[in-house]
């Protein structure tokens, strides 16, 4: 038998991220990476691909604000990609629109998909991030997931991959943060940190979540996502350009409360053992609340400056994780 051709493709900055911790054998499977352009700036693509060992073999240019228009690029220029390579099977990874769109175009010319990170479920299906998680769990042929309860999700959803092919791996995110760990150095102050990216809160909720960060009366520093338009101006809060992993892990480690509506900033702050409220009404990470590491507030003003943490449990917590998700991926994937 052959040695496997894949295609993985990405396009943002926490699949940048997360891709760091998957790395396949060349003796394996001969791996070709697809940068879909859906970020694009400096501040959340190129400077997050030195954490992978190559280059993309391919960037696209397909952003766009309308994701009808995102996906058509999608499939226009994935697709003549496919076809060139030809690959086994498609790697996707997420929840972004560069997953759905690789998942489909992959489906169409009936090419097998690997979904990394499925059957987390917030049940908030306004969300596109829930509703392209969905869609491509049920498209995957091979799912992967973080937690068995996420495998029970699928199984109950019927989805193909079946018990057979849907696997409990671990989290890569965490094995990226592990991997890059020793290189941060925490900074030193008294402030908390903000990130704020999803839709809904960066075009409808924004300026009451900053009303609420600054009323903290405390030095908030922001690591702003480009989508973050800012009309006025906010004595306590310090905005800054999105900034590298390493960088965005040492004031993670400084900060003394991380509020966030990222799910991976959701994560890290917990294993890192910071307090964590979350921008949201929901989240997939229910064990992270009930295990009382993190509070959801939502997005008043009012909910941000009373979340308090009534009962801080004294040990941080990694969930299970033990920074091998990305070797069991890499394991199964040379099985197929
Ligand atoms: N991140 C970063 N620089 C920043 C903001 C975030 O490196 O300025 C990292 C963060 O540590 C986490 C990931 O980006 O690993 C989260 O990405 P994002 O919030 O864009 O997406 P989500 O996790 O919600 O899918």
């Amino acid at each position: 038998m052959g040695r496997n051709t894949s295609v993985t493709i990405v396009g943002t900055r926490p699949q940048f991220i997360k891709i760091a911790s998957l790395n396949l054998d060349e003796d394996e499977v001969d791996n070709f990476v697809v940068h879909t352009g859906q970020h694009y700036d400096y501040g959340l693509s190129r400077q997050f691909w030195k954490l992978n060992k190559k280059e993309p073999d391919h960037v696209l240019d397909c952003a766009s604000h309308d994701p009808t228009i995102q996906m058509k690029f999608l499939l226009d220029q994935i697709a003549p990609i496919l076809i060139h390579r030809k690959p086994d099977y498609v790697i996707v990874v997420g929840d972004c629109n560069s997953t759905l769109g690789g998942a489909l175009t992959a489906e169409l010319l009936k090419i097998p998909v690997i979904h990394i990170e499925s059957g987390l479920r917030s049940g908030d299906r306004t969300m596109p991030e829930e509703r392209n998680r969905l869609l491509v769990d049920h498209i995957a042929q091979v799912n992967f997931c973080i937690y068995y309860e996420d495998k029970l999700q699928l199984l109950s959803e019927k989805c193909q991959s079946g018990n057979r092919n849907t696997h409990v791996v671990g989290d890569i995110m965490y094995d990226s943060m592990v991997s890059f760990i020793d290189r941060t150095v925490p900074m030193l102050g008294n402030y908390y940190l903000a990130t704020v990216h999803r839709e809904k809160n960066a075009n409808e909720h924004i300026e009451e979540i900053l009303d609420g960060l600054n009323a903290l009366g405390r030095l908030v520093v922001f690591p702003k996502h480009p989508r973050i338009k800012i009309e006025k101006k906010y004595e306590n809060i310090e905005f800054l350009k999105p900034v590298d992993y390493v960088s965005m892990l040492s004031l993670q480690l400084g900060a003394d409360m991380i509020f966030t509506d990222s799910g991976g900033v959701g994560r890290e702050a917990v294993w890192l053992g910071k307090p964590c409220v979350l921008l949201r009404e929901n989240t997939e990470f229910r064990n992270f609340v009930e295990s009382g590491h993190v509070i959801l507030a939502g997005h008043s003003k009012k909910a941000i400056t009373e979340s308090e943490f009534a009962d801080w449990p004294s040990e941080p917590c990694n969930h299970k994780q033990d920074g091998h998700a990305g070797q069991r991926i890499a394991e199964v994937i040379y099985g197929l």
